[in-house]
């Protein structure tokens, strides 16, 4: 609809970062334009709605899911949780290891931050090759808790990440 085509619009892209040959988009640029940014946090209000009834609470990634995960968990009224790279979080972890196109990373979630059985909605902006998102369920599952579904803005379609994340996969925008 018309509130997609708004944000989709402001979305810039670099060509060559953070490599040669890889195309990035940035949704930073959504939240430079009024409009944009009004747009997006109206979709985002309209889907944490949509899933209040689902989801006991918000998990967003580091560090772009920070920008979404906030908005959503406070329209329903859920509490909001980050997965953190690595040596971010205070406290006890669970960590996960996972691989990127070079080399390996890992994530971390506090162990006490979500309830045991809690269903979790999990979000960040952009889904690529979908070892990021499926790295965060396995996060989540360490805590004993359930993937309601994983949430992303944009979802390079071209690439099928969504085939390698175990759990349900919602985009806003495919590009
Ligand atoms: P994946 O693990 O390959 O699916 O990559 C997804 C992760 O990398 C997300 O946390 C994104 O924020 C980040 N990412 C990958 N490509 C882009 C891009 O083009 N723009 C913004 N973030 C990206």
């Amino acid at each position: 609809d018309s509130l997609k085509k708004t944000v989709v619009d402001a979305i810039e892209e670099y060509e060559d970062f953070p490599k040669p040959g890889i195309k990035f988009l940035d949704i930073f640029s959504v939240y430079r334009s009024k409009p944009a940014h009004e747009a997006f946090s109206l979709l985002l209000e309209r889907y944490a709605v949509s899933v209040k009834n689902s989801i006991d609470a918000v998990v967003g990634l580091d560090s772009r899911g920070f920008l979404i995960g906030p908005l959503i968990a406070r329209t329903i009224g859920k509490p909001f949780v980050p997965i953190r790279k690595k040596g971010k979080l205070p406290g006890p972890c669970h960590t996960v290891k996972y691989s990127l196109e070079y080399g390996t990373a890992e994530m971390e979630i506090q162990t006490t931050a979500l309830q045991k059985n809690a269903n979790v909605l999990v979000v960040d902006d952009l889904l690529a090759t979908g070892g990021t998102l499926e790295a965060a369920c396995k996060l989540i599952k360490s805590c004993e808790c359930n993937v309601f579904t994983c949430w992303v803005a944009i979802e390079l379609v071209a690439l099928e990440g969504r085939k390698l994340v175990s759990s349900p996969v919602e985009s806003l925008l495919q590009l």
